[in-house]
């Protein structure tokens, strides 16, 4: 019987349980035997290695995290323990591995294939959707999801107490999970890398928005600028309006898994798997223009990525200064 293993590596997602489900259950379906490695490249080379089975995966659906847990290494950047790391995979006969993880992940397992030809597949899962080649991430929806509901709270307090909430987003360099929150809960500022603005220029708008009748704004800030305080005065300061800051942090990585994710881990882990079968043993599974394909790690793991233009465009529109509506 061949025997696959499945790791999660870097940081956690929503969607890597339901992921682990898949594995398990198609890795039967497919006549072969499925294997979890406990904490990420840190057990492949611990030898936390264990046989799958159906009882492991029964109700982890709707939990959010991952059941194998996940871990950063620096012990696997070394080829040292990449050795031990492949000594103990050949030992269980195991030649196929799909990782869960980041584009980091990804380059430490380009370098452990090329050193051992042990056969993998990638699978994009972070919260910020920031790996180049693939449009969506396993993990995103549900973290816009959880990013929506603290947003839609916030606003509740916002209005009743005549304030402006400035909300920081995770997403490291990249703007997806700010830009496409600060659109879908209508706020009145959306601060990312990719689209420069002076918050100042709001001033003349947003004063006349508060003689109006405005008793509250929302502002949605990247965590890459690493300003929110700065806004946050600015609006006491240039406006007096009372001002708070809310940095939400890592509830956005947790969470029940969303039905968009949940359906694309079993998609993901489908396309990984078969992929492997069919002998492509080098590549990530992407999303793009709603089709999956597999990319080879350097397209994925050594371009940046680059947030799509139409949204940028919708943002632009929305959050432009000079589009600010009095
Ligand atoms: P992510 O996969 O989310 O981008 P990291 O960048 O932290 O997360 O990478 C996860 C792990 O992948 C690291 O802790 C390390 O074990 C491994 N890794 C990353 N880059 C390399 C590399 N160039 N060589 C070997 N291992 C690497």
């Amino acid at each position: 019987m061949e025997k696959i293993a499945i790791l999660c590596s870097g940081g956690d997602v929503s969607g890597m349980n339901p992921a682990l489900k898949r594995f398990v259950e198609y890795s039967y379906a497919k006549g072969m035997q499925p294997f979890f490695v406990y904490n990420g490249y840190e057990g492949l080379i611990d030898n936390t290695i264990s046989i799958a089975n159906y009882q492991d995966v029964a109700g982890i659906m709707i939990r959010g995290g991952t059941k194998i847990r996940s871990a950063r290494s620096a012990r696997f950047s070394e080829a040292s323990y990449r050795a031990i790391a492949a000594e103990n995979l050949r030992q269980k006969g195991i030649s196929k591995l799909v990782v869960l993880g980041g584009d980091g992940s990804f380059r430490g397992m380009e370098r452990f294939h090329d050193e051992t030809g042990i056969a993998f597949c990638g699978i994009p899962s972070t919260i910020d959707n920031d790996i180049n080649g693939t449009d969506y991430c396993l993990g995103v929806d549900t973290a816009l999801n959880v990013i929506k509901n603290a947003i839609d709270s916030i606003r509740d307090t916002a209005s009743s107490f005549r304030r402006a909430f400035v909300i920081e987003t995770m997403g490291r360099d990249c703007g997806y999970l700010a830009l496409v929150s600060a659109i879908t809960s209508g706020a009145e500022v959306c601060l990312i890398p990719e689209i420069p603005i002076d918050i100042h220029e709001y001033k003349g708008c947003f004063e006349s928005q508060i003689r109006n009748g405005r008793d509250y704004f929302i502002a949605i800030v990247s965590e890459g600028l690493k300003n929110a305080q700065e806004v946050s005065q600015w609006f006491e300061e240039e406006l007096g309006f009372e001002s708070r800051v809310s940095v939400l942090g890592h509830i956005q990585r947790g969470g029940n898994p969303s039905v968009y994710d949940r359906l694309m881990a079993y998609q993901f882990v489908t396309h990984a798997i078969d992929t492997l079968l069919k002998g492509n043993n080098n590549s990530v599974v992407c999303y793009t223009k709603s089709h999956f394909e597999f990319k080879s790690i350097s397209e994925v793991a050594l371009n940046p990525y680059h947030l799509d233009q139409a949204l940028l465009t919708l943002g632009r529109e929305q959050f432009a200064p000079s589009h600010c509506q009095m």
